[in-house]
């Protein structure tokens, strides 16, 4: 009985927020392809980002309320792997 695995890795734009949280609506996604775990997105935004076990960020929290500080961590990605679109 040998059935399909679920996979080992995440997909590469995996953590993603639909456009319906907070005021007018934010949209947040993390290249996890791009991303190097720098750490700095969860240094300016921790209630939204965090590294999971691989060391890659990751889209814990809600951040309405917070878009600031998200804009904050996305300019401030070495990579430039935090994509924020608001509406
Ligand atoms: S700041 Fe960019 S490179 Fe650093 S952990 Fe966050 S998403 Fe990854």
């Amino acid at each position: 009985m040998n059935g399909p695995s679920p996979p080992d890795e995440l997909p590469p734009e995996s953590t993603h927020i639909p456009g319906e949280v907070g005021p007018g609506g934010i949209e947040i996604a993390v290249d996890r392809e791009k991303c190097m775990g720098s750490g700095n997105c969860a240094y300016w935004a921790p209630q939204v980002f965090d590294l999971d076990d691989d060391g890659l960020a990751i889209v814990v929290g809600d951040p309405s309320g917070g878009e600031d500080r998200v804009q904050l961590a996305a300019r401030n990605c070495p990579t430039e792997a935090i994509t924020v679109r608001t509406r």
